[in-house]
């Protein structure tokens, strides 16, 4: 496995063999399930595999959440090893923004919501730099989770607004056992905070289940997510939502398909989880 600093090591690797096709995942490290899946999904998929590992400054909105993101390259690089990966790339902040750096990617309509919405910058921080990895890499297919449903559907609008050649391929949410999505974040949990945090799934499934009875009412659905993550304790609300899951705009008449997304505070740690039901749906 090739570990590489800079953009010039990693074009050497990328187009030592042109006529191989690459696929590329994303991350910020502390990898888990979740990136390996994607990574599994990906060398199915591709001639050769590159991972990025970079927590990427200009994305987080909150300083003690940058400061406070776990980091372990030696045990990310181990498994990325073990996965087959080809190519690395774990460049210093300087690689990514060098000095004098003032070019930014934004993404304005569906950017304006959710988590755009409560971190502002946040996705002109994730646009920037994904369209940076894009560029180094070339990838003929990248991979994404579900996991940030609206991070999914920035990323493809900017993907179609500014022509990349490549292809965005989205897999499933991994979850534990009992339903909490794996997050580099919920190793920051304490013991019982781990159990409150299991009530963002709580929220979302019971919130499905109205759904599979018949329940359409957007507001409805919001309600009965409010309302479970309202009794835990240890838990405070970001926000809701049971949206159009093309637009993100909120539901408010009868629809087929729906993103149900909420994002929680339990303790000092943000959380996130979606589901999204109806037609189609693959949750
Ligand atoms: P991150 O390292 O958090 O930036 O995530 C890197 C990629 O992994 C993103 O495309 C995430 O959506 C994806 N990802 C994170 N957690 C999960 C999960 N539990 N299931 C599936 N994909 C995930």
């Amino acid at each position: 496995m090739n570990v590489a600093k800079t953009i010039a090591e990693v074009r050497a690797a990328r187009w030592q063999d042109p006529l191989r096709t690459w696929g590329l995942v994303p991350t910020m490290g502390a990898l888990h399930e979740g990136h390996l899946a994607l990574v599994r999904h990906a060398r199915a998929e591709n001639d050769r595999v590159g991972v990025s590992i970079f927590v990427n400054p200009i994305q987080f909105n909150r300083r003690g959440d940058l400061d406070a993101y776990p980091r372990q390259l030696e045990r990310d690089l181990a498994l990325l090893e073990a996965e087959g990966v080809d190519l690395v790339w774990t460049p210093d902040e300087d690689e990514v923004y060098p000095p004098g750096f003032q070019t930014y990617v934004a993404v304005e309509t569906i950017t304006q919501v959710l988590e755009g919405a409560a971190r502002p910058g946040h996705f002109r921080g994730v646009t920037t730099v994904v369209a940076k990895l894009f560029n180094v890499f070339e990838p003929a297919r990248a991979y994404f989770g579900q996991k940030d449903a609206q991070q999914v559907a920035v990323v493809r609008q900017m993907v179609r607004d500014l022509g990349f050649n490549l292809e965005i391929v989205v897999g499933p949410t991994v979850r534990e056992p009992d339903g909490l999505a794996l997050s580099s974040r919920n190793r920051l949990l304490g013991p019982d905070e781990r159990q409150a945090a299991l009530v963002l799934y709580h929220a979302l499934t019971a919130a499905q289940d109205i759904w599979q009875r018949g329940v359409r009412d957007g507001s409805a659905l919001r309600e009965t997510m409010r309302a479970i993550i309202g009794a835990e304790p240890l838990a405070r609300l970001d926000y809701v939502s049971a949206a159009d899951p093309i637009t993100l705009q909120e539901l408010h008449n009868e629809a087929d398909r729906v993103l149900l997304s909420l994002a929680v505070f339990v303790g000092r740690v943000r959380l996130i989880d979606n589901l999204l039901l109806g037609d189609g749906a693959n949750e």
